[in-house]
């Protein structure tokens, strides 16, 4: 590469973190300058259902507003609503099988992302909309759409990304931002290896009404990350915002809804055994036979109390087939309720750091290579890359 020509970055994946790592290099310009390029597999913004809830830590919060510019962070509480004072208290609590509290860490109160930012010590955390923060860090990147990577192929030049449609391009830094099962990833890194838990969580999103959520608070509090402990290895978690949601609110009743994430997580191998003497038929298609599962276990792995109504009544309102309501569900696609075995990868199983440290310092040209899940080291920050290539 000429030293005097402007490296390309190409992205790909355009979820949180790499719309993130976009905004962040074009805030950046005047510290270096790239021409950065992003592409995704899907067809558009409301090409499937964008997720429901994701947790933001006072650590993510600092790292985001660093990341993004003021034009975007000004329409954070489309996606982070500020705390509504004396009705929510961001934190969790963790209480035992019939309701006992075992677990409330201090909170500390902030207002919204940028008081949250500026905690410094210990984890507080605010409960964001996944989908509307993807919508709010979409605004100005010109994301490629319909553009589902399947390979590089790296030169002495840079690096070639090959698309599903027979194109390609090329660049001199090549960033996976492309997900969990990252196809770059596993190019890049083939050794690495997935270590299992032998725990399965079942996941649904769910609208609650105000009579069952204030039964619900009445166990948990007002706190919006909630957790249940059992005494046969499972549990159970939810996370609110207790702020009504607008589209639900014209149901006969004219109930408040709140959304709400319900996870349920229990031992894998009691999907092999049969409880309630029944063999479980669960055919992960069938969100009813998913949903029957969960409550047969906590059927059988619960005490009979209030707090386990409760659950069983929570889980009734997952979707038993897959929504088509164009208005409650906006999206092509709903994610049903998702039943996987909690997995990772195995850090130890690669020797991926050397390789990377190697590439960085020993290369005259930018050709690099990065996948973001892999960019946990403090030597691999944003602005410590930075540094490095501007040194270059
Ligand atoms: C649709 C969706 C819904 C989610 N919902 C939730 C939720 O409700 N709660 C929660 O806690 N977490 C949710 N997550 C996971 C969470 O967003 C991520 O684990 C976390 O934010 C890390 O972000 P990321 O950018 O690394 O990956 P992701 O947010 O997973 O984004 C990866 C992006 O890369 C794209 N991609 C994948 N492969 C290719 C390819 N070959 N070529 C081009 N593009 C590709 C994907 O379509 C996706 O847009 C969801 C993720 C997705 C994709």
């Amino acid at each position: 590469m000429q030293q005097d020509k402007i490296p390309t970055i190409i992205i790909v994946g355009a979820g949180l973190g790499g719309l993130s790592l976009y905004h962040a290099l074009i805030k950046n310009k005047d510290k270096k300058e790239f021409n950065v390029k992003i592409f995704e597999r899907e067809s558009s913004p409301t090409d499937r259902w964008q997720g429901y809830h994701i947790g933001l830590s006072n650590y993510g919060a600092q790292s985001l507003l660093n990341c993004i510019p003021s034009s975007i962070a000004s329409n954070l509480p489309k996606a982070t609503p500020n705390t509504v004072p004396d009705v929510e208290t961001h934190g969790i609590i963790i209480t035992d099988q019939v309701g006992n509290v075992l677990l409330a860490p201090p909170t500390k109160p902030f207002k919204d992302v940028y008081e949250l930012a500026k905690i410094s010590r210990g984890l507080s955390s605010m409960i964001t909309y996944r989908d509307r923060l993807r919508d709010v860090l979409l605004e100005g990147v010109p994301v490629k759409w319909n553009k589902k990577c399947i390979k590089y192929v790296e030169t002495q030049e840079g690096i070639w990304v090959f698309f599903e449609d027979g194109t390609q391009e090329f660049c001199n830094i090549l960033v996976g931002a492309d997900g969990i099962n990252s196809p770059i990833r596993k190019q890049k890194l083939p050794e690495l290896q997935i270590v299992n838990y032998g725990i399965t969580h079942v996941g649904v999103d769910i609208s609650i009404p105000k009579h069952l959520m204030d039964r619900a608070s009445k166990i948990h509090g007002n706190v919006l990350a909630r957790k249940t402990l059992g005494t046969k290895g499972d549990s159970t978690f939810m996370m609110t915002r207790l702020i009504p949601i607008k589209q639900e609110q014209n149901d006969e009743k004219n109930e408040p809804h709140y959304r709400a994430t319900l996870v349920y997580s229990y031992p894998s191998e009691l999907d092999n055994v049969d409880v309630e003497s029944e063999k479980a038929k669960v055919d992960d298609n069938d969100p009813a036979s998913v949903i029957e599962h969960v409550k047969r276990l906590i059927r059988t792995l619960r005490p009979d109390c209030e707090l386990t109504d409760l659950l069983l009544e929570l889980w009734d309102l997952a979707p038993k087939t897959i929504p088509n309501d164009p208005i409650k569900f906006p999206f092509k696609n709903y994610n049903p309720v998702q039943r996987r075995m909690m997995r990772d990868i195995d850090p130890m199983s690669i020797k991926s750091w050397t390789k990377m440290k190697l590439l960085l310092k020993n290369t005259k040209n930018t050709n690099v290579l990065l996948h973001l899940n892999d960019i946990h080291s403090d030597d691999y920050r944003e602005h410590n890359l930075h540094k490095k290539l501007k040194k270059k």
